[in-house]
């Protein structure tokens, strides 16, 4: 028999499989807290996420090539699969962004030692 749970928001009684690990409200009532909290805190959150992945550039960059590296199959034949729709998306994407792709462009062209001196007197202002 498979165990059910009672979520404590909607009070349905679901499969366990229905329920995060160790979770009394279950996965849809979860969802929907979290798109609440995330309404009421966009600001704060996308802050927090900002400076995070200021801070662990480097840890994250590791992770993502290390990640890459081990799943480099999936992505060579996912390619593959995709080519149209990936040139597609590539081309609108880059008609949508243009300024900030070439803002990005110019700020890796610029030498880091430059860089990081111009974003201290920045952070003076
Ligand atoms: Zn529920």
């Amino acid at each position: 028999m498979i165990e059910q749970i009672q979520c404590r928001k909607c009070l349905a009684i679901k499969a366990v499989a229905e329920f995060s690990n160790g979770r009394v409200v279950c996965k849809v009532c979860r969802k929907e807290q979290d798109r609440k909290y995330y309404a009421a805190n966009r600001e704060q959150i996308n802050e927090q996420q900002r400076n995070y992945r200021s801070e662990n550039h480097e840890q994250i960059n590791e992770k993502n090539r290390k990640y890459y590296a081990a799943n480099r199959e999936y992505y060579r034949n996912y390619k593959a699969a995709n080519r149209e729709q990936i040139r597609e998306q590539n081309r609108k994407y880059n008609a949508e962004n243009r300024e900030q792709i070439n803002q990005q462009t110019l700020i890796r062209s610029l030498d880091p030692a430059k860089l990081a001196e111009l974003k201290t007197k920045l952070e003076k202002l």
